[in-house]
């Protein structure tokens, strides 16, 4: 049979094209990270051929006794690394493994608590467009416009006054622990279940180095390839002891939600559960937290406003609502810089959710390639002079050439996968 490259040159060049885009560019966006080789490996082999549509030990295929090793192993070692005693290791995305969750614990028309996208949650969490927004009655919460945190105060107010049934915990920009008690005595307050969706900080909480959702969650979900860097995909974890509730998780996602799990993302994610119990693994998440601070810390030195002042996490959102600088002007400018980070909205924001006056930094990509605190405040200096003259209504062209080159001295010492593939940017 003839190798990808003889017999699809297209996609072969495209998928060349991409890793010498991840060599090259510096990769700041605080969702995406680079799976090890090994993670890669194991997604990469024969188990994507099978079919195994149930549970280990209760399939409807046969030939799945060298599979249900692999999802055995993925469970075990989930419930290991987060004291879980219940994971369902099939869902094919995060948003798949919150469907799911929803699908166990509410009904269509149900009314549900969480955060609201603007404000640093999710789309799954209630927003109009998506499945939790269309088809439950979805009532949102948000940021203390004075703080930048979590308004304690306004969900405890909305869950009296709505009594959801089930309220959802966690983000996709938020730089501050939260605070998982709270949320779990408000919910029990109104008898609703709390859901946690810790998909952006999986990675520092398996380190223990973020407090964990796990004790005060009835259902916790992830995906598996943030922080925690692992394959893509998405996870579901309980330690509530409930087995009714686990048949019904069980149930939501196979059949509820999905057919044939994927088993080779499924060994995967075995293996990236393997490699975060190590200490190197919490070296690693260390030195993330310790690269986001160094970067928040110049951005507020050099003059710009940080969301809540700093952060304690993976990430922090820059406001430039002060300077009039539009996320989207920042975004596109920083990225022909190549330095990929996104827009996004903050609180006040004047601007609509596609144009934004924020953007959003994280620094788990760019540790997994070696960047030190020394790296990372040089780098956030560079994104500071693109800002400066977009602030000034300046011309960018200079500053990004200068900084475009900087960048690529700062990738070549730091190739994501080693030389083999710095040397596809050639
Ligand atoms: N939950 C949170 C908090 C997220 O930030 C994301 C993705 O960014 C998801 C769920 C969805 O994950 P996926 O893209 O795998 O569906």
């Amino acid at each position: 049979q003839a190798g990808l490259a003889s017999f699809d040159s297209q996609i072969a060049a495209a998928i060349a094209e991409e890793v010498a885009r991840q060599e090259a560019h510096v990769e700041l966006i605080a969702s995406e990270n680079y799976a090890s080789r090994a993670v890669m490996e194991a997604q990469g082999t024969q188990l994507t051929n099978k079919y195994a549509e149930g549970y280990p030990g209760k399939r409807y295929y046969g030939g799945c006794e060298h599979v249900d090793v692999v999802e055995k192993l993925a469970i075990e070692r989930a419930c290991d690394l987060f004291g879980a005693d219940y994971a369902n290791v099939q869902p094919h995305s995060g948003a798949q493994a919150n469907a799911a969750a929803f699908m166990a614990l509410v009904k269509p028309g149900d009314t549900v608590l969480g955060m609201s996208l603007a404000h640093g949650g999710h789309l799954t969490h209630g927003a109009a467009p998506n499945f939790s927004g269309k088809h439950y009655h979805a009532v949102q919460y948000g940021l203390n416009a004075e703080t930048g945190e979590i308004d304690y105060e306004e969900v405890e107010r909305l869950a009296r006054s709505h009594k959801p049934k089930l309220i959802i915990a966690g983000f996709s920009a938020y730089s501050r622990v939260v605070d998982w008690r709270r949320f779990r005595s408000i919910a029990d307050e109104v008898g609703a279940w709390l859901m946690v969706d810790m998909a952006h900080v999986a990675g520092l909480v398996a380190a223990g180095l973020y407090p964990s959702p796990i004790a005060h969650a009835h259902v916790v979900t992830t995906t598996t390839h943030k922080t925690l860097r692992g394959p893509r995909g998405g996870l579901i974890l309980s330690a509530h002891g409930d087995s009714e509730l686990y048949k019904k998780l069980n149930g939501a996602v196979f059949p509820g939600q999905q057919g044939g799990p994927l088993m080779h993302v499924i060994a995967a994610k075995a293996v990236a559960f393997k490699e975060a119990m190590s200490q190197t693994f919490v070296q690693y998440q260390q030195r993330v937290i310790d690269n986001a601070r160094s970067m928040a810390k110049v951005f507020l030195d050099r003059g710009y406003d940080v969301v809540s002042g700093g952060t304690d996490d993976h990430l922090f959102l820059v406001s430039l609502i002060r300077q009039g600088v539009t996320g989207k002007d920042a975004d596109a400018a920083l990225g022909r810089s190549h330095i990929t980070v996104n827009k996004n909205a903050v609180p006040n924001d004047p601007q609509s959710p596609f144009v934004t006056s924020g953007l959003r930094i994280g620094t788990p990509a760019v540790t997994s390639r070696g960047f030190d605190a020394d790296d990372c405040e040089a780098l956030a200096g560079w994104i500071c002079d693109i800002l400066d003259v977009l602030a000034e209504q300046g011309n960018t062209d200079a500053v990004e050439a200068e900084v475009r080159e900087k960048v690529a001295e700062l990738c070549l010492r730091h190739p994501v996968y080693g030389a083999a593939s710095a040397a596809a940017q050639e």
